[in-house]
């Protein structure tokens, strides 16, 4: 395992960018490829190093010194693509994976709709069997990437004469095709990272289809299982401004490190951040010894919601107004008012920390279920979305 590390830290050290410009980010993810340290858990006959969740760890902890040029690629490496080696056929695997390690293929998840978040199961967006294809149209929203995506993981409604969760299927689709528009909605930072997807007669061959024709409710918890262990184990050390590092060397610009308060917030931040860090190395752990994370991805994610949150009022305590008016010309102000901006939607992206409670309380305490009143009624006789039945 030393010599490994000593790999990936010279690595590292050598070849990181001081750009993420995309094709910056396309040629340093091929590099990774090269060097053997892409998809390091991933099988090797489809482009994976075949290595263990130690490796990825050692990894993970070398990478965590260094601003990756990689987030454009984080849906697929951290949800479709591991989706794609679970419940995809041979020749899917072969086609996808490689590329996406690569970095030479983006990939983005379409779930969400305008009247579908939550409760995605409710979801509109229909695709139709004509012959040998299938033939989409609908709506989705909130899709991370999709303008510079070439592939996408759509959720759509096949049979809407059965309950909402058995009629959907998951395809893999391809962004570019005619038939499919991608508007950029901006967010409250300014920028513009998500869109709105419209579909009008979208056609698919039927090997677009990712595991079994009316599965894609089983398809959607499986990824959204990788999701939400991907998000929780999201914890960038050296330039996130809400790492407690960081916010100990703002601390010391602001004159506020000899404060007692705030060096013990910053130490209960810094047990929060370790905390989180072992519990998603052990789920990866679990994961790659068989044992894949099911309803403890949602304590991930949650946890890391709230690991954001907690950064937040500890950022707010040490630059007090600095957080929200800081000098035009002070670059770390900048950086610190964008990272409180963008922690709001922690708690939303990827299911709402409502959400990931209740799953934690039915799946993982036992708790009562909440009450259901349309598990068994056919899904088009439901008042959901737009959807009004006569
Ligand atoms: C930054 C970001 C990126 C995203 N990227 C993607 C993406 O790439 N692909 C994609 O498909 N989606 C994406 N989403 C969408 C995201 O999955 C949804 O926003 C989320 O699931 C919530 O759905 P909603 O916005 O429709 O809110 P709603 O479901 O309308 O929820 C509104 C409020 O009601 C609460 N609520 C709803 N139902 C319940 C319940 N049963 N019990 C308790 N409270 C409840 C919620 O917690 C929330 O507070 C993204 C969202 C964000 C913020």
């Amino acid at each position: 395992m030393t010599g490994f590390r000593e790999k990936v830290r010279a690595w590292l050290a050598a070849n990181v960018p001081g750009d993420e410009e995309l094709a910056t980010a396309k040629r340093f993810q091929a590099a990774l490829h090269d060097a053997g340290l892409a998809g390091i858990t991933w099988p090797t006959e489809y482009g994976g190093q075949g290595l263990t969740a130690a490796e990825q760890q050692i990894f993970d902890q070398e990478a965590a010194h260094y601003d990756l040029p990689t987030s454009v690629f984080r849906i697929g490496m951290g949800m479709c693509g591991p989706t794609i080696l679970d419940l995809g056929t041979a020749g899917q695997k072969a086609r996808y994976i490689r590329p996406l390690l690569r970095g030479e293929e983006i990939w983005c998840q379409l779930f969400s709709e305008p009247g579908a978040g939550s409760d995605v199961a409710s979801l509109q967006t229909r695709a139709v069997r004509d012959g040998d294809s299938w033939v989409v149209n609908g709506q989705k929203v909130w899709t991370t990437v999709a303008h510079l995506a070439d592939f996408g993981a759509l959720l759509a409604r096949t049979d809407p004469d059965v309950p909402k969760h058995q009629g959907l299927t998951m395809f893999l689709i391809d962004m570019h095709a005619p038939g499919v528009t991608v508007r950029p909605l901006t967010d409250m930072t300014g920028r513009a990272p998500f869109n709105e997807v419209y579909f009008a007669d979208l056609r698919l061959p039927a090997g677009a289809v990712l595991g079994q024709v009316g599965g894609g409710w089983p398809a959607a918890v499986t990824m959204l299982g990788h999701e939400r262990v991907s998000i929780g184990g999201f914890v960038r050390i050296r330039h996130d401004p809400l790492a407690h590092a960081n916010l100990a060397e703002t601390a010391r610009r602001y004159g506020r490190d000899r404060d007692p308060v705030v060096r013990v917030e910053l130490a209960k931040l810094y047990a929060a951040e370790r905390a989180l860090a072992l519990f998603n190395a052990r789920l990866r752990q679990e994961a790659e010894a068989g044992s894949p994370p099911g309803a403890r991805g949602s304590v991930a994610k949650l946890a890391g919601a709230q690991l954001r949150q907690q950064a937040v009022a500890v950022a707010g305590l040490i630059a007090g107004p600095h957080a929200i008016a800081w000098d035009p010309d002070d670059a770390a102000g900048d950086e610190l008012a964008l990272a409180i901006n963008q922690t709001p939607s922690s708690s939303i992206a990827g299911g709402t920390d409502q959400i990931q409670r209740t799953i934690i309380g039915d799946r993982i305490l036992g708790l009562p279920r909440e009450p259901v009143a349309d598990r068994d009624v056919p899904f088009r006789e439901l008042r959901v979305g737009t959807q009004r039945p006569a």
